[in-house]
């Protein structure tokens, strides 16, 4: 059976109990579970691809992927949660392989600091780093756990409906809001952190899309805390992830199409009974649920029952995340002949992430504030047999789209001379940047390709190429409407919005929808 299915004008007459709106992996998690719940589901992509942010791209022999570098969460111990979760989604056939021990490397003018697996031995080593933080360092690693436990019943929470979840609310969600309620420099100042320890414990901050004094410490702890166990990346690249998940949802009689957007979330009375597409057809369902995130969702899909007929809905308590510049870049040796290592760089011009941010965001000459670099070749066993002696890597900065408003009602590939030459001097800055960092590439760079925050809006569909659809402010947790239930009544949310930013949170958004829908919670048969 061909991989997804085509979209015809006679689906519009079949029975539906469920449209999901958009084939990121929260909404095939979300089409899979109520599909084994007997529920029959469509899933309708706007996109050409696949998969949300886990869609890859091929130019000549090379592929990249869009939005997944490493994930973590232990997912090379097959019993645990996230392994079982992503098995039972993908019938047992995404495989995932192990990064180094050492995932990330934290890269400042003066000195270079690794992220090792194990949380003892990274202790071990930030203690080595920081001898005289030793006691800033075990606070830190305590608290990050604490704060993770706290989190479960956060997201418990969001699966319980009606009534008795707004009851509950408040006992399952303030723990956890303690600290995810609270930025991230602060917090790591009353904990006695230097701005260098605080520089290098969150030199993971692009993983989330705001810098310590902007940032939850919620979402840093969880970052961090998904990582100490190490990174994994999916064998095959991204896209095997969308091409394990979806045949587990066609054969048990639902289908998940592509190039089908979604124009209108149609409602009546604050019901929602179907959706318009910009075809024009109408599709009936007794339910619908949104993945398109958002600001999609409340400001572009609802027309009429815009925000919810009794004001929960507080739009402008969150806001989009930045945008972003990612070079991708095709090589014409192998990782291993190039000496390509597994680890991921982040790269920074001072230990002040938040003065870096503001410097860069004042004046566009000044170092870009943080530069990620990955090597998605060096990381896939599978590369190398099928497109031997090449390797990739991605290079992905800070971008804003209020620079790029210019051209955004050009057609994408052909906006013209000007975009395409700020194209090739940011290309040739990021360049630079690798080079630095990575000497070996130099000379074996055949083919790069820079995507701008038009490209993510034109090919992912958020409004102004969000990285990670909205920021992860401490106002952003405290969001109650942030779940499955919205005002309007059939209507549902899941994505990472009404989570966090990443693959397995935005998953795990899926199990959550999917709970909150059969009112049956999913989540326990993953535990081990
Ligand atoms: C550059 C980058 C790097 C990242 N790196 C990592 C990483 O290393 N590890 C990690 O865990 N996470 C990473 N992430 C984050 C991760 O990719 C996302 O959080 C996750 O994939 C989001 O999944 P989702 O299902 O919520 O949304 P999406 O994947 O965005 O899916 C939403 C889908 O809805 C579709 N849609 C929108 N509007 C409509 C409409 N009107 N009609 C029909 N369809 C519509 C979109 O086309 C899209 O396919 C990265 C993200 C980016 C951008």
């Amino acid at each position: 059976m061909p991989i997804g299915d085509r979209y015809k004008s006679t689906m519009a007459a079949e029975n539906w109990d469920a449209v999901i709106i958009g084939s990121g992996i929260s909404g095939l998690t979300t089409a899979r579970l109520l599909a084994d719940a007997g529920k029959r589901v469509l899933v309708l992509e706007k996109h050409f691809k696949f998969g949300g942010y886990t869609h890859t791209f091929k130019r000549n022999n090379y592929e990249w992927d869009v939005g997944i570098h490493y994930i973590g969460g232990n997912l090379h111990k097959p019993n645990s949660f996230l392994r079982r979760l992503f098995d039972y989604v993908s019938s047992g056939n995404l495989h995932w392989a192990r990064m180094d021990d050492i995932y990330d490397r934290i890269v400042f003018p003066d000195k270079t600091y690794d992220f090792v697996s194990g949380k003892e031995a990274f202790i071990d080593k930030m203690i080595n780093y920081f001898p005289q933080e030793e006691k800033v360092i075990h606070k830190y690693m305590d608290l990050v756990n604490q704060i993770v436990k706290k989190s479960l019943s956060y997201y418990t929470n969001k699966a319980i409906p009606g009534l008795l979840g707004s009851l509950t609310y408040p006992l399952m969600s303030k723990p956890f809001l303690e600290y995810a309620g609270r930025n991230t420099r602060d917090v790591l100042k009353e904990l006695g952190c230097s701005i260098e320890l605080m520089g290098v414990l969150t030199g993971q901050w692009g993983d989330y899309g705001l810098p310590p004094a902007q940032s939850s410490f919620g979402v840093q702890a969880m970052v961090a805390r998904h990582y100490w166990e190490g990174g994994n990346y999916p064998v095959g690249g991204a896209r095997m992830i969308a091409e394990t998940v979806i045949p587990g949802i066609q054969s048990r009689g639902s289908k998940v199409v592509l190039s089908t957007g979604v124009e209108e979330i149609l409602t009546h009375k604050g019901n929602a009974f179907g959706v318009r597409l910009e075809n024009g057809d109408e599709i009936k369902a007794k339910m619908v649920i949104s993945s398109a995130g958002i600001k999609n969702t409340f400001e572009v899909l609802l027309k009429d029952d815009r925000r919810g007929s009794n004001g929960t809905v507080t739009l402008d308590q969150v806001q989009p995340s930045s945008g972003y510049y990612c070079l991708h870049i095709g090589l014409d040796r192998s990782a291993a002949d190039l000496g390509l290592n597994k680890a991921n760089l982040w790269v920074y011009p001072d230990y002040d992430h938040d003065l870096n941010l503001k410097n860069y965001l004042d004046d566009n000459d000044q170092p870009y504030p943080v530069v990620f670099i990955s090597f998605p070749s060096a990381k896939d066993p599978s590369w190398d047999k099928n497109h031997p002696n090449t390797s990739t890597i991605e290079v992905i900065t800070v971008a804003e789209f209020s620079k790029h408003k210019k051209w955004e009602n050009k057609e994408w590939k052909n906006r013209g001379d000007e975009y395409e030459a700020l194209k090739e001097s940011i290309s040739q800055n990021l360049l630079d940047v690798l080079y630095q960092q990575t000497p070996e590439a130099k000379g074996h760079v055949d083919y790069y390709e820079l995507s701008t925050p038009l490209t993510s809006r034109d090919l992912a569909n958020y409004k102004e190429g969000e990285l990670y659809g909205i920021n992860h402010t401490p106002e952003r947790f405290k969001q109650k409407w942030l779940k499955p239930q919205t005002p309007i009544k059939n209507l549902f949310l899941t994505g990472q919005d009404i989570v966090t930013a990443g693959v397995s949170a935005a998953l795990m958004s899926g199990v959550i929808t999917a709970s909150s829908i059969l009112k049956r919670n999913l989540m326990k048969q993953f535990v081990n």
